[in-house]
């Protein structure tokens, strides 16, 4: 059995990239279509990754009919206790552009005296949900351990990674990766490349 699930991110840069891992990951078991534009934006106010993925499924899925799939992402610097996590598309203030966040984040590092990478240690995380219209959902979660550089590297990717040196990257930001050697190691695709792997089971079964 094919299944459909519609994307519950209204964020072009995100859309892709996950429509490209669901693809990749699962082959032809379940087709993705974006989040139709009459749904309106979903306010984020969980307390947690996984409430904010929750709200925006099943908050698609109630107004598709049809079984949605949403992530939510936080950033995690050690130096700053955890933060932004959750508030990590506002750390410079509401509707804050990529470029102000990553500006903010750099001085509170500043601030907080951790000017040697040893001290700069973070973590992208990924919460990847699905909701069924039966109430049912499936979670997974992805994380990479990386740390924060001095100064913004690279032209590709969006909101942080001219900022983020993965572990596994060779020094590399993910602003200076392709989009495939992003993909192969960071949060949303280890995330959504485990939750694919579910459907994939979950499809199977209903097929058999
Ligand atoms: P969201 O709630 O999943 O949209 O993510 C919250 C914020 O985290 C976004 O506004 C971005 O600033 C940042 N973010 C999420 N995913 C990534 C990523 O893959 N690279 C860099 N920044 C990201």
């Amino acid at each position: 059995m094919s299944i459909s699930l519609v994307l519950a991110s209204a964020n072009p840069d995100k859309a892709q990239e996950i429509a490209a891992i669901l693809a990749e990951a699962s082959g032809a078991d379940f087709e993705v279509i974006g989040r139709p534009e009459w749904v309106g934006d979903v306010e984020e106010t969980g307390a947690t990754l996984e409430d904010n993925a929750r709200q925006k499924a099943t908050a698609l899925c109630d107004a598709t009919g049809m079984a949605a799939v949403a992530d939510d992402t936080g950033l995690e610097v050690d130096a700053l206790g955890g933060s932004p996590g959750v508030y990590s598309a506002r750390f410079a203030g509401e509707g804050a552009s990529y470029a102000s966040n990553v500006a903010a984040l750099l001085d509170a590092l500043q601030k907080a005296g951790a000017t040697h990478p040893h001290e700069r240690g973070a973590r992208f995380k990924t919460v990847a949900l699905a909701r069924f219209t039966d109430g049912t959902e499936l979670v997974a979660e992805g994380v990479v351990e990386g740390s924060i550089a001095l100064d913004p590297r690279g032209e590709g990717g969006f909101g942080y990674d001219p900022v983020f040196v993965p572990n596994e990257g060779s020094g590399r930001t993910f602003a200076e990766m392709s989009p495939a050697e992003k993909h192969a190691c960071s949060h949303r695709g280890r995330a959504f490349r485990a939750l694919a792997s579910m459907l994939v089971d979950v499809s199977r079964r209903e097929s058999t």
